[in-house]
């Protein structure tokens, strides 16, 4: 398997995929493992995690490094990314143990009833490229810590990093079958699947994790899915109308784009639009798209590279055919590598891909709307589930639209943000089950009830 910068289109490694027989030898060793990993010492496992963030710590420059040139992430971008992972890795060291305690919910004279949390077993982690640290993570540490042992198949576009992540556990004190990386693209996916796994959890497209559903659907396993988004965010007439606009524009164009809770689509009061369209078109316009490892960069290149490029332009063509304008960008940037001109439309409406379809690119529509129950029906409109945005002054107004929204992260005045203390989960389309919080610990075990009678 070739992979290649996209800020370049150049090679810069080939790297042996696996196949059905390695992917089964991988996961025989890590059954025989698991059986000791299970019992192994709290207190060690939380040691392990905490070498595991002083290792990232030591070796942020060569990781973030990596990160940049494979997947494109502007290399400030790569530095935040790790920062922020190694959070999540104290919050997950913090809060594991309590997942495991065993709960005793009766006692009489003569009997005892008690839960306990065990691990599932071995699982398999699906990836996807655009925050390998944290969507890897976000499985690989609470499931290793709550004594599963793992399978992790980063995404074929973020391979470096997965084997940056593996290394550096296993360096940290996790037993070498503990942890194995799989590597390869969708047919490696797909062969993992088929292994007699005891969970799947996937972070990917809608297609793909309905693939893997299907596939732990075949064995009963229990499955987690975090999937696309299509993030609406709303700015009401009482808002600080330059703030609002510097912060959804940070919220569209951070990552280029590529993030599951981008905004994606963005409302706008009608007696407020003129203002927030030119303050949201002059934040655009001091984007600095270029190369990622410049730390000045803002606006790095499309990790999917042609594939996507292509997408964008598909997306652009159908809202300028449909009456859409464009007053920024609309086009690739013309200079070698994978990168596209970061691009607002206007004239938008739910007729056009853009504003119904994800994106995941340097590409917004912004439309305006007569009240709030428009609004609340627009971002509505969608078949997915994941983040909403509003905007607003009045505390009691944001509570009552975010409300009326079917998804699993609610933003009042902030937008593209994740937190490692709050459950993350998309609605409908946007996924199944939840990563992160406790929620996203308890996710990796299976209760089992114990009925002691005493006498
Ligand atoms: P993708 O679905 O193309 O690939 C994801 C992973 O699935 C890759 O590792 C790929 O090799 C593997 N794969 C592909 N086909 C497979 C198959 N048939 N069986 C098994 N595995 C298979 O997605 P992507 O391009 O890597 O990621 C982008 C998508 O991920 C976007 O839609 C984004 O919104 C979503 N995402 C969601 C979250 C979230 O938390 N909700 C986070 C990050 C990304």
């Amino acid at each position: 398997m070739k992979i290649v910068n996209p800020a370049t289109g150049e090679p810069l490694r080939s790297i042996d995929e696996d196949t059905q027989s390695s992917i089964a030898q991988k996961l025989e060793r890590a059954r025989r493992a698991q059986r000791e990993w299970r019992n192994s010492d709290l207190s060690m496992r939380k040691a392990a995690l905490r070498a595991f963030s002083k290792l990232i710590e030591a070796e942020q420059a060569e990781l973030a490094q990596t990160l940049t040139l494979e997947v494109g992430k502007p290399i400030t971008q790569s530095h935040n990314e790790l920062n922020s992972f190694r959070k999540r890795i104290e919050f997950f060291a913090d809060h594991f143990e309590v997942a495991l305690a065993p709960e005793v919910v009766a006692r009489a004279a003569d009997l005892e009833e008690v839960i306990a949390h065990e691990p599932l077993g071995v699982v398999g982690n699906i990836s996807a490229w655009n925050y390998p640290y944290f969507v890897g993570g976000n499985v690989i540490l609470p499931a290793l810590l709550t004594g599963n042992a793992v399978l992790y198949k980063p995404s074929e576009l973020a391979t470096l990093t997965g084997l940056e992540v593996v290394r550096l556990l296993h360096c940290a004190g996790i037993p070498q079958d503990c942890l194995a990386v799989v590597v390869g693209g969708a047919a490696v996916g797909k062969l993992l699947c088929e292994q007699p796994l005891n969970g799947l959890f996937f972070t990917g497209s809608v297609p793909t994790g309905r693939a893997v559903a299907r596939a732990a659907a075949e064995r009963l396993i229990p499955v987690g899915l975090e999937l696309g988004g299509k993030d609406p965010a709303y700015a009401a007439q009482d808002v600080d109308v330059p703030r609002a606009a510097a912060a959804l524009a940070d919220g569209a164009f951070y990552n280029t784009g590529q993030s599951c809770c981008a905004v994606e689509r963005v409302y706008v009061h009608q007696s407020i639009y003129d203002r927030f369209v030119e303050a949201f078109v002059a934040e655009v316009q001091k984007l600095r798209l270029g190369d990622p490892l410049d730390s000045a960069t803002t606006l790095g290149p499309l990790a999917r590279g042609e594939a996507q490029l292509a997408h964008l332009e598909q997306q652009v063509g159908d809202a300028r055919a449909k009456g859409a304008r464009v007053l920024a960008g609309g086009k690739r940037a013309a200079r070698p590598g994978f990168f596209f001109e970061p691009t607002v439309l206007v004239d938008v409406d739910h007729s056009m891909q853009v504003m119904r379809d994800e994106t995941f690119g340097p590409v917004i529509g912004l439309m305006s709307v007569a009240s709030d129950e428009a609004a609340l029906e627009l971002m509505n409109d969608t078949d997915y589930g994941l983040t909403a945005a509003v905007y607003t002054s009045d505390a009691a107004r944001a509570q009552r639209l975010l409300a009326e929204l079917d998804v699993g992260s609610a933003y009042w005045n902030c937008c593209d943000r994740v937190s490692p203390a709050l459950p993350w989960s998309g609605r409908r389309n946007s996924g199944l089950g939840t990563t992160l919080s406790t929620y996203g610990i308890e996710a990796f075990t299976q209760p089992k009830a114990w009925h002691k009678r005493l006498v």
